[in-house]
């Protein structure tokens, strides 16, 4: 997306300015500044007030004359046709969305703060046929009565993971808490203490439960819990017994936990629910196709989950969604928790999430056609020959640098397969001139988040790293860094 300008200077506006008969004297006492009217009434100004409306230039031009009137004071001068600058830049800054898109070169693919799983192009296009107008989202059209909006991805979902019901909310997080409010409230949960995860962003198990409304019973110790502490705690206000994914760590050396099937059959054998909260929640094995073995949907239900909680911006690659897949009986139960209708997913999401599962009836083509899974096995050898064409390029943008290809490993993210990690390959940029460069490197680091598609990359070890995992359009990356501006 290209950013807009205004520059007054470039736009040859500075000499408009001067043939305007715009006075280029300096001004240097707040007296002279001119007032917000005259102002307005340059030409060029009122060509920004024709393109953007007069309001807005009327606010930017009295907020940008207060600021000029302060350094004025201060002892700084100024003259008419910076003022404009400062007008036009100050119009602009206002303008520019604060939410755009990026590249992400940070070599996590998942990464939650650069919005997870890139989309389809198939469920892009969704989204924008049933954004532009109306949509039958809670419409059935056979009845000509009220729908459910809960069906658009149930029976899909159904049929990928063999559940017997199935529904969609805002988030995993989402997706916990209406789990353990449904069928918890005001009774017991134990968890292993080796499950009590926070996963970032405020997501702490202990925290979601007391919001849902239900006691925590920590089982065990923190590397070690048995089939025996399960058994001790269970009374008659146990509500359901739960198994977090602990996705952002491994617990190594002298541990113990108790498996899904055993914790399974506990559970029943006491008639309670199982639910596995898994966290990524993939709906295929990931083994053929060389990534790590991640316990699949259809693995945990078939492992004796009740319900299982998965994420759609993770491993599914789809857009943000929780996801609850399992027993008709409960799915119909949390259906009925008023909480479901303020954690709803809108059209856009179903209409999204729909695309993407499709795309999972056929898994010949998923590698073809979903961004993550094809980002994920990306060929290293082909990563590495994009850094070889890319570092002269780079070295060219960045003299005083030296830009270096190097082989490096990229993470899954979010929380997915935590411990294993891709073969990859990155730009390494340094100052081997420098002796702490590390204010060099910020520097750089932020003309690359300046540009009009801002690049994002990580600082480690000395050196600014650029991993290529994520870079598919090679041609418009390189026309996006003609910008890059070095102070
Ligand atoms: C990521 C994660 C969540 C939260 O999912 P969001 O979709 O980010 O709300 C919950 N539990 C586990 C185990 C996770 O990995």
């Amino acid at each position: 997306m290209a950013k807009p300008h205004f520059n007054v200077r470039e736009a040859g506006l500075f000499s408009q300015c001067l043939l305007q008969g715009v006075e280029m004297t300096r001004i240097e006492s707040p007296q002279y500044l001119p007032s917000v009217d005259r102002l307005l009434n340059t030409p060029t100004v009122q060509n920004f007030a024709c393109d953007h409306g007069l309001a807005l230039v009327t606010r930017c031009a009295q907020s940008i004359l207060a600021r000029a009137r302060l350094r004025v004071l201060a002892g700084e001068s100024t003259d008419m046709a910076t003022l404009i600058q400062s007008l036009s830049e100050e119009i602009e800054h206002i303008l520019l969305p604060s939410l755009r898109p990026v590249y992400n070169l940070t070599g996590t693919v998942l990464h939650t703060n650069l919005g997870r799983a890139p989309l389809p192009q198939s469920a892009i296009q969704s989204m924008v046929d049933v954004s532009r107008g109306a949509s039958n989202v809670e419409f059935d059209l056979e009845t000509g009565k009220r729908g459910d909006r809960h069906r658009h991805a149930e029976a899909l979902l159904c049929q990928l993971t063999g559940a017997e019901g199935a529904l969609v909310v805002n988030n995993n997080a989402a997706a916990v808490l209406l789990t353990l409010n449904s069928l918890a409230q005001r009774k017991e949960v134990p968890v292993s203490r080796g499950e009590l995860i926070e996963i970032g962003g405020a997501f702490r198990m202990p925290d979601i439960m007391a919001r849902a409304g239900c006691k925590l019973v920590e089982v065990g110790t923190t590397n070690r819990t048995h089939r025996a502490d399960f058994d001790a705690v269970i009374g008659p206000k146990t509500a359901l017994l739960m198994k977090v994914h602990t996705s952002n760590f491994e617990i190594k050396g002298f541990t113990k936990s108790v498996s899904d099937k055993d914790l399974a059959g506990i559970a029943h054998r006491y008639n309670l629910p199982f639910i596995t909260d898994l966290g990524s929640g993939t709906l295929i094995d990931l083994e053929p196709y060389n990534l790590p073995h991640e316990t699949t949907v259809t693995e945990a239900l078939a492992s004796g989950a009740d319900l299982v909680t998965f994420s759609g911006d993770k491993l599914l690659g789809g857009p943000q969604a929780g996801i609850i897949a399992g027993r008709r009986d409960l799915i119909d139960k949390l259906k009925r928790n008023p909480m479901t209708r303020a954690m709803r997913p809108d059209k856009i999401t179903l209409a999204a999430l729909q695309a993407v599962l499709r795309l999972y009836t056929n898994p010949e083509r998923l590698t073809d056609e979903l961004p993550t899974l094809r980002l994920l096995t990306r060929n290293p050898v082909e990563i590495e020959q994009l850094a070889g064409r890319l570092a002269s390029v780079l070295q060219d943008c960045c003299k005083k640098f030296e830009v270096a290809v190097s082989q490096t490993h990229s993470q899954v993210g979010s929380g997915a397969l935590p411990i294993d990690k891709l073969q990859s390959a990155a730009l390494k940029i340094t100052r081997p001139d420098v002796r702490r460069p590390g204010s060099a490197l910020n520097r750089l680091a932020k003309a690359f988040r300046k540009l009009p598609v801002p690049v994002i990359g990580r600082i480690s070890d000395d050196a600014l790293w650029f991993d290529l995992r994520c870079l598919e359009d090679e041609e418009a990356f390189v026309r996006n860094l003609q910008d890059l501006e070095m102070s």
